[in-house]
């Protein structure tokens, strides 16, 4: 699960990838990890609103071209009551996102004043 972010090719990265270039208005996506490894995405504009619909995704690997995999645990309950982990996936290296306290008041727009970004 730490990994996420490096893992170049996973269906995390790909997903992410695909909102920002669908919503050019979206800086940046929220994501919601759940405890089965589905996440949930949203991409967010400047402002803290969201961009474009939620998706879900499976945190397995997924061959090219099928529908959604969404696990059986998620199917059943959305699994808005199993996040283990939430925070936002900012495009390209840190010195092209923007600045800190912009970052952080749009997570705490999206997530509530509780938003902290991992050291
Ligand atoms: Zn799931």
């Amino acid at each position: 699960m730490e990994d996420i972010k490096k893992n170049q090719v996973s269906p995390f990265n790909e997903a992410c990838r695909n909102i920002l270039f669908e919503h050019p208005d979206a800086i940046g996506v929220a994501y919601r990890v759940l405890d089965c490894g589905c996440a949930l995405l949203c991409g967010t504009s400047a402002g803290g609103d969201p961009t474009g619909t939620l998706q879900h995704i499976s945190g397995q690997p997924v061959k090219k071209r099928t529908a959604s995999p969404i696990c059986l645990k998620c199917k059943k309950d959305n699994g808005l009551g199993r996040v283990v982990w939430d925070g936002i996936y900012w495009p390209g290296s840190q010195s092209e996102w923007p600045e800190k306290d912009l970052r952080i008041s749009i997570g705490r727009k999206i997530f509530g004043p509780g938003y902290m970004e991992p050291e």
